[in-house]
C-alpha cells in the first residue's frame, strides 16, 4: 500500500482511522476492501440526504456540464432561487452565500457589528457567546467559541467575545454593557456534546436582545436543514433570531454555507462591504437547490421527527440494558447524543468494529447523525450494532465501567 511506503504529505491536523471509503449509497459506505459500514455520522451531519442521492448526482452532472463559476460580478439565477426559497421557508428576508460554517459565522459577526456601526455606534462590537460553544476555526470564530485549547499559540485572541455559562440568563444580563452588539448561540450545541438549550432560555435571550437592542444570532451550522425534525431548530423555541447561519447539511456534501437575516439586521452589508470569490457559485447553488427539493418536499421533515422519536425509544432501551456504558440519551430529531460513562473515542472505535460510524463530541458523548433519508430498518440495525458495541465495552473492562460510573 502506497500509504505505508510514502509518508503522508497532508498536514497532520487530523488523527484518521485506518479506513478508506471508496463509494457510498444512501446510509451505507463501502471501503476499498469491500466492507460495508452503516453511516451514523454522515460526514459530521453533512450528508443530509445520504450518499450518492440520484437527485443530487443529477443536479451535479447537469450543472457541471453547463457552468461552474462566474464570480459574483454577474447575475446568478440559481442563487436567486435558493435565497428566495430559504427566505420563504424561514424568518429571513436576505441570504449571503459562503462556503463553510466558519465563513457563514464570520459573515454573521460582521453583519451584527456593522449594523451598530451604521447607527453611529461602532463601539458596539461585543458578542456574547456560551461556554462549550463551537463556531468554527477561523480567528474570529475561535474567539467566539472561546476554547483555550483551540486558541493557544495563535497570537492575540480577536477582541469582543465573552463566554457565558449556558442556561444562566442573569449572567447574560450582567455581561451586557455599552459595547454589546449581539448574542450568538447554537440552539443545540453540537461539538460541545449535543447539549440541547431549553426553549425558555432561547426565549429569554430574545427578550434580552429586544430590550437592549442586541442582535440574536443562531448558529445552526449543525442543527439546520431538517436535522432536528424542524427545518431549523429555532422553530422549537417559538421565537426567531435576527441572523442565522447554516452549512453542514445544506450542501449535502458540497461545500456551502449560508448566513440568513432579517432585512433590518443585514442593513449594513451594502455593496463592497463584504464578499467572497467562491460563495454562491452556480455549482453550489444548483446542489443547494437540489437538497431543498428533497428536504422541503411535503412530509420529509415530519418523517425526520418521527424517526427521531423511534430512535429515542430504541435508545432508551439501549440505555436500560447497558447502564454501565450509557448515562443519558439526548438530542432532537436525528441529532442524537449518547452521553457515555466511558471515553467517546474508544466507543466510536469499537462501534467501527461492528461497521457502524458514530462521531465523538465533547462531554464524553458520541453523536448519532445518520442521513435524514434513513429507513426504519436501517435505524434499528444501527441500534443493534450499538448494543453489540456496548456489550464489547462491558466485556473489555467490566470493573472499569463500574468505576467510571461511580
Ligand atoms: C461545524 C460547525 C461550524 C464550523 O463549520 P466549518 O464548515 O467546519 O467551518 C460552526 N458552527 C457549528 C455549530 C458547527 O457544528
Amino acid at each position: 500500500m502506497s500509504s505505508e511506503i510514502m509518508p503522508s504529505a497532508i498536514v497532520p491536523t487530523y488523527v484518521r482511522a485506518d479506513v478508506t471509503f471508496e463509494r457510498g449509497d444512501g446510509c451505507w459506505l463501502t471501503t476499498t476492501t469491500g466492507e460495508r459500514y452503516l453511516d451514523f455520522g454522515a460526514g459530521i451531519a453533512v450528508n443530509s440526504v445520504g450518499h450518492s442521492h440520484p437527485h443530487l448526482v443529477e443536479a451535479l452532472m447537469n450543472q457541471g456540464g453547463k457552468l461552474w463559476h462566474t464570480s459574483n460580478l454577474f447575475q446568478m439565477p440559481e442563487g436567486e432561487r435558493l435565497a428566495r426559497r430559504l427566505a420563504d421557508a424561514t424568518f429571513a428576508d436576505l441570504v449571503f452565500f459562503a462556503n463553510s460554517g466558519a465563513e457563514a459565522n464570520e459573515a454573521a459577526i460582521k453583519m451584527a457589528r456593522k449594523r451598530h456601526a451604521i447607527d453611529g455606534n461602532p463601539e458596539r462590537f461585543g458578542i456574547l457567546t456560551f461556554e462549550g460553544a463551537f463556531h468554527g476555526r477561523t480567528l474570529a470564530t475561535l474567539a467566539a467559541g472561546g476554547q483555550a485549547k483551540y486558541l493557544e499559540g495563535f497570537g492575540p485572541k480577536v477582541q469582543g467575545f465573552d463566554q457565558i455559562p449556558l442556561g444562566d440568563l442573569e449572567a447574560v444580563e450582567a455581561a451586557i454593557g455599552p459595547q454589546s452588539a449581539a448574542i450568538m448561540i447554537e440552539p443545540i450545541q453540537g461539538e460541545g456534546g449535543v447539549r440541547v438549550v431549553p426553549a425558555a432560555f432561547l426565549r429569554g435571550l430574545r427578550a434580552i436582545c429586544d430590550e437592549h437592542r442586541l442582535l440574536l444570532i443562531f448558529d445552526e451550522v449543525q442543527t439546520g436543514v431538517g436535522r432536528t425534525g424542524r427545518f431549523f431548530a429555532y422553530e422549537y423555541s417559538g421565537i426567531h433570531p435576527d441572523i442565522l447561519t447554516a452549512a453542514k447539511g445544506i450542501g449535502g456534501g458540497f461545500p456551502l454555507g449560508v448566513c440568513m437575516a432579517t432585512a433590518d439586521a443585514a442593513k449594513g452589508l451594502t455593496a463592497g462591504v463584504h464578499g467572497t470569490t467562491f460563495g454562491g457559485n452556480p455549482l453550489a447553488m444548483a446542489i443547494g437547490n437540489a437538497v431543498l427539493d428533497i428536504v422541503l418536499a411535503p412530509g420529509f421533515i415530519e418523517n425526520v421527527a418521527r424517526l427521531g422519536l423511534l430512535a429515542r425509544q430504541q435508545l432508551a432501551e439501549l440505555k436500560d440494558r447497558h447502564p454501565q456504558v450509557i448515562e443519558e440519551v439526548r438530542g432532537e430529531g436525528l441529532m442524537i447524543g449518547l452521553k457515555l460513562k466511558v471515553p467517546a473515542a474508544g466507543f466510536a472505535a469499537l462501534a467501527r468494529n461492528h461497521r457502524l460510524l458514530t462521531i465523538p463530541a465533547g462531554d464524553a458523548v458520541v453523536r448519532l447523525l445518520p442521513p435524514l433519508v434513513i429507513s426504519d430498518d436501517e435505524l434499528s440495525e444501527g441500534v443493534r450494532r450499538l448494543h453489540a458495541t456496548c456489550a464489547d465495552v462491558e466485556a473489555a473492562s467490566p470493573s472499569e465501567a463500574t468505576v467510571a460510573a461511580a
